[in-house]
């Protein structure tokens, strides 16, 4: 029998704020000594009273516009109660029945290739919990994360396979990070992940039992547990047993889900609306300002591209996956007149990212400016030096950080394109290879690439191809 699987997806991102959620605590505690980051409130001191970080309301609106969600004119925190050692608390502050933002929508290629719309129920506000740190006979605990501006978005359930739930993640991520509002970086946590899936005979409409998974620190870990939990899902129903709901957390070591816990139920938490915070009333002029903060988002920036530049979609989006590079690539070919965008393009996605991949560093913490990836490729279309050496060029541009016309001059790259010393080099190939000439005029042309070879190693790759072609051509008389 043929199965599908259905996903859903919450993701948590830390949001890029000055102080923590409900106290002026330093938020970027980023490599700081544990608990150095703290206060009465978000150590939940007996007294201490939460205020609302308006910048945190501020950015969860932001993303929620950029989500296509209605924005709430009320939204109210609540209490999530649970009891866990990082909690300090014994509650989260959370939004539960008013969201601030709700019924959105993301649009991500389906496995089909076509765009497909994948619906999200809710992106809300709350705190981020402590962390605990285990050693040999012991669990410490650190506060400086308690407090942390956290957003969760929650999806519906419209992801069909893992890779769709790793676009849309990936696709989450790039617009957090076109918005500003975090760094979106799963490695350091500050963006999260858990899934739940269920399988059911293709073609259905009846929902199979849900499994959450939890602990996904890491985009390859997305992909392999969802792959993975679908994998056991059919398997258990195909043996004929029965998927139970529970939470299973991924072991990336050893490459399978482990049970954690039975699910939990929206009235374990018993939620309530917090007292100790007024409900949130949310003003349209504000909410309107905002919208205006709205940057151009990678789906649009993709097309424009394509009409603007008359790039191929795939290239364009290459180039939007990451504002910076994106910006990179303009700037480029606003100083590059005369050449091709794509091929401005060709040039950023091929022999820069290599470059970028290589030293893994990011496009704006390397030396070859926009301006100085235009200079080269204006010395290669003027034909000044060509495609091959260019590379090189750009490599040496990539280490040391001069000019390309600089290094040309200094290294003595400048392409050979005087046609009378060619031309007697040309002559004295042919006169040295008298069988291969003959098989080139008894009608077997393609040996021209051989004869060009031949100049270029001659030339050390400095000789102009073209001109070179032509004059073999010529000379051996076609
Ligand atoms: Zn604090």
């Amino acid at each position: 029998m043929e199965y599908e699987a259905i996903i859903g997806m919450e993701v948590h991102a830390q949001l890029l704020t000055k102080s923590k959620m409900f106290c002026s605590c330093d938020a970027d505690f980023f490599g700081a000594e544990p608990n150095t980051h703290v206060c009465p409130v978000c150590m939940a001191l007996p007294g201490a009273l939460p205020v609302i970080n308006r910048e945190a309301v501020k950015k969860t609106i932001l993303t929620g516009l950029a989500l296509n969600c209605s924005i709430a004119e009320d939204a109210v925190f609540a209490r999530k109660n649970y009891m866990y050692p990082d909690l300090p608390k014994g509650y989260q502050i959370s939004q539960y029945e008013l969201p601030l933002t709700v019924n959105g929508w993301l649009q991500i290629e389906g496995d089909d290739g076509k765009p497909k719309i994948v619906r999200i129920r809710r992106a809300h506000l709350e705190e981020d919990t402590g962390k605990l740190v285990h050693v040999e006979g012991a669990s410490l605990v650190d506060f400086n994360r308690a407090g942390v501006p956290l957003l969760e978005i929650v999806s519906e359930p419209d992801m069909r396979s893992a890779d769709e739930a790793y676009r849309y993640l990936l696709k989450l991520r790039t617009i957090l990070r076109y918005l500003g509002v975090s760094t979106a970086d799963m490695e350091k946590g500050a963006m999260r992940c858990e899934a739940n899936v269920s399988v059911r005979p293709a073609g259905s409409d009846v929902l199979g039992t849900k499994v959450e998974v939890k602990n996904l620190n890491s985009f390859r870990s997305v992909r392999q547990a969802l792959e993975y939990e679908i994998k056991r899902q059919i398997e258990t129903i195909e043996s004929g047993g029965r998927v139970v709901q529970v939470t299973m957390g991924w072991d990336m070591a050893h490459g399978h889900t482990v049970v954690q816990r039975s699910k939990e139920e929206a009235h374990d938490y018993r939620y309530f609306p917090e007292p100790d915070l007024p409900p949130l009333h949310v003003e349209r002029e504000w909410v309107e300002e905002i919208a205006e903060c709205l940057p151009e988002l990678p789906d649009a920036k993709r097309d424009r591209f394509v009409r603007q530049y008359g790039l191929e979609k795939s290239a364009a989006s290459t180039l939007v996956e990451d504002r910076s590079v994106a910006d990179y690539f303009e700037e480029t070919a606003s100083s590059a007149e005369g050449i091709p965008p794509a091929q401005v393009a060709n040039w950023i996605a091929g022999e820069l990212f290599h470059l970028l991949n290589a030293a893994g560093v990011s496009i704006g913490d390397q030396p070859v400016t926009p301006k100085r990836l235009a200079g080269l490729l204006k010395l290669v279309a003027s034909g000044a030096i060509n495609q091959n050496t260019g590379k090189d060029v750009l490599k040496k541009m990539f280490q040391t950080g001069e000019n390309a016309s600089t290094i040309v001059e200094r290294d003595g790259l400048a392409q050979v394109r005087d046609e009378d010393a060619l031309l007697g080099l040309v002559r004295r190939i042919i006169s040295e290879n008298s069988k291969e000439a003959d098989r080139y005029r008894s009608g077997k042309v393609s040996i021209i690439g051989w004869f060009v070879g031949q100049a270029m190693r001659e030339t050390h790759g400095k000789a102009d191809p073209k001109l070179v072609r032509e004059l073999f051509q010529r000379e051996l008389g076609r």
